[in-house]
């Protein structure tokens, strides 16, 4: 069995007491059957670090791109395509719109948004999508960007079933987070209840977002496992079936060759 973590900010882990290096990281997935990291963006210097720091490895792949809360200086667009044209780049983003935490950014967010979805089509990249707060402006701008076009995952998804379904429709994927697990989540497990498995993803989104037993800490890509388990009893699916599904998703929408997700013992 082999999971995968579809959305984590690798380089934002506790490398001073909780963990020794990436490397530990990533070995501590393994435990779990965690077998690989997409490790997302939020800024372009961000990325050089985070490639950096990473390396290049087998089980680790990146995406490029400008966070929506990431707008308020502006940044080069070349300079975007240019740094995610990089083979070891499978995804642009993490994009989208938060209206939330920004409002005065509303235009930049929008215009950034845009740009990223018409550099994945050009690249064949499909786009990681964060949004709150701004359903509305979101689906608006897939659709007159023609993200099916690239495809993409509307990632840590906690907006509701039209929502989910409008997005199902343009062949996107919804990719669940530990927020799942939360006590005061019905609302998203009833979504949750309705997504078609072969359109699920699941991720961590660490360090943040912790699933429960862990509430609270820091996230790392191995507690995906626990996403996986919860999942997988809500679905009234085994966790081997979860796990090659949301797999096999994964493979799907990044295009990443289904050699690099076999499990190894
Ligand atoms: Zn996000
Ligand atoms: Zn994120």
């Amino acid at each position: 069995m082999l999971l995968v973590d579809s959305h984590c900010h690798l380089d934002g882990l506790d490398y001073q007491s909780l963990h020794k290096n990436v490397t530990d990281v990533l070995e501590k997935a393994q435990c779990r059957d965690v077998g690989f990291v997409l490790a997302v963006a939020t800024t372009l210097t961000g990325f050089r670090a985070m490639t950096e720091l990473i390396g290049e490895r087998e089980n680790v792949a990146f995406s490029c791109g400008v966070h929506p809360l990431n707008q308020d200086a502006p940044y080069d667009y070349a300079e975007l395509r240019e740094l995610a044209s990089s083979p070891a780049v499978v995804a642009m983003g993490e994009t989208g719109l938060d209206y939330y935490y920004q409002q005065e950014t509303k235009v930049q967010q929008q215009a950034s948004f845009r740009e990223h979805i018409r550099i994945g089509r050009e690249l064949n990249k499909p786009v990681i999508v964060h949004t709150r707060s701004a359903r509305e402006d979101t689906l608006t701008i897939l659709e007159e960007e023609n993200v099916e076009a690239c495809g993409g995952v509307l990632h840590c998804f906690t907006e509701d079933l039209p929502t989910a379904r409008k997005l199902l429709d343009m062949g996107f994927y919804i990719s669940f987070s530990g927020i799942v697990t939360f006590r005061n989540a019905e609302e998203l497990r009833e979504v949750a209840r309705y997504i078609p498995l072969d359109r699920m993803l699941i991720e961590t989104d660490s360090p943040w977002l912790a699933p429960v037993p862990y509430r609270g800490k820091e996230n790392q890509p191995a507690y995906v496992r626990d996403v996986a388990e919860y999942l997988s009893v809500l679905k009234g699916v085994s966790l081997e079936t979860l796990a090659m599904t949301t797999t096999h998703n994964f493979s799907q929408l990044f295009h990443i060759d289904s050699a690099r997700l076999t499990a190894t013992e």
